[in-house]
């Protein structure tokens, strides 16, 4: 195991104990009569949601189903009162908020605010990033008009390495220098554990393909790695895009592929009772593995999040899935275990 900076303990006690109320507590419970009996109206509302604050990209990875489907960049950016009504709606019921979706959140000029506000509302908040523009959060965030630390951070930030070869990886993360990755983080880490702080937990992903299969395969590599950046952990994941040119993408290797084809394996998938997925324009969609919006839920700019979520066309999303007749989107879904073969 990667030397930690801090002790689990200690971060798993500032961790649970802000998330907790009330309010929290009774709609996990509601969420528990949603387990057992299903239906087409939740009773429960979303205990997690993912927010997109952009949908532009400092990178065009050739795998990402944004650039594929050529929707990358279409959206305008959340702007900070628009994702802070967002928030303050969830915010009595929703305790997990994943800070991204198609677009690198530090594409948004408000994303250190954005950070911010959710913190504030006692949200455990999450940020994936490429990293690449990561200097300048440090900056904002670690100094405070040279005062000290301004509490612009997640609790959680993931980062996509993908490859720690500096070709493979510019063929993957087009547009980036894995150099400048590691500069970023290094520098990020080193202020964090300067000031002594418990977050963000910084973890490393690795998303197993064609090129990258050998570098990953026998994990030592990435554990250096790992080790030379100083984060707390890496995570190694199947590669899970269900696009027509997956040939070009996946593992040769069978046992490194995550399974494709024939029936949705899940048991009745509990994503559209627990969670929920907004764009930055606004739109609702039942799950992010809905890449190209089939399933628009209601526009939070034209409707209320309470209007939305009982609505018919998630009633209707619901219906689908208890029924069995499960949704275009759902067929080989990539979300069982996350997609996660292996972390530490
Ligand atoms: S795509 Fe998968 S995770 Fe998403 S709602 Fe369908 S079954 Fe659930």
């Amino acid at each position: 195991m990667i030397k930690r900076t801090f002790t689990e303990v200690n971060r798993l006690k500032w961790r649970f104990a802000r998330i907790i109320s009330l309010p929290r507590i009774f709609n996990f419970l509601l969420y528990l009569i949603d387990r057992i009996f299903p239906a087409p109206r939740a009773k429960a509302r979303p205990m997690a949601v993912m927010i997109e604050p952009t949908n532009k990209c400092n990178l065009r990875c050739p795998m990402c189903p944004a650039v594929i489907e050529g929707t990358l960049g279409m959206r305008p950016d959340m702007t900070a009162d628009f994702f802070s009504s967002v928030v303050g709606s969830l915010s009595s019921h929703a305790f997990y908020l994943a800070l991204w979706n198609y677009g690198e959140p530090l594409m948004n000029k408000n994303i250190e605010h954005m950070i911010k506000c959710a913190v504030d509302k006692k949200f455990l908040v999450e940020m994936h990033t490429n990293a690449q523009l990561l200097d300048k959060l440090t900056e904002k965030a670690f100094f405070n008009g040279n005062t000290g630390v301004s509490g612009y951070l997640p609790d959680k930030m993931s980062i996509s390495v993908d490859s720690i070869n500096e070709e493979t990886y510019r063929y993957y993360r087009k547009g980036g220098e894995l150099s400048i990755l590691k500069n970023n983080v290094r520098d990020f880490i080193l202020r964090r554990n300067t000031f002594k702080l418990s977050k963000p937990w910084v973890s490393v992903q690795f998303i197993l393909m064609k090129n990258n299969a050998d570098e990953i395969e026998g994990t030592s590599s990435i554990k250096a790695f790992a080790k030379d950046l100083g984060v707390d952990d890496y995570v190694i994941k199947y590669f899970s895009y269900r696009g027509d040119n997956l040939e070009e993408y996946l593992p040769t290797k069978k046992n490194l592929r995550l399974k494709q084809g024939g029936k949705n394996t899940r048991k009745l998938c509990t994503r559209p009772w627990n969670s929920t997925v907004v764009l930055s324009d606004g739109t609702v969609l039942p799950c992010c593995y809905d890449y190209s919006n089939e399933w628009p839920m209601g526009n939070l700019n034209t409707k209320s999040f309470s209007e939305i979520w009982n609505d018919v066309p998630y009633s209707e999303f619901r219906a689908s899935l208890i029924s069995g007749k499960v949704p275009k989107i759902c067929i080989n879904c990539p979300g069982k275990s996350f997609g996660t073969l292996f972390s530490k």
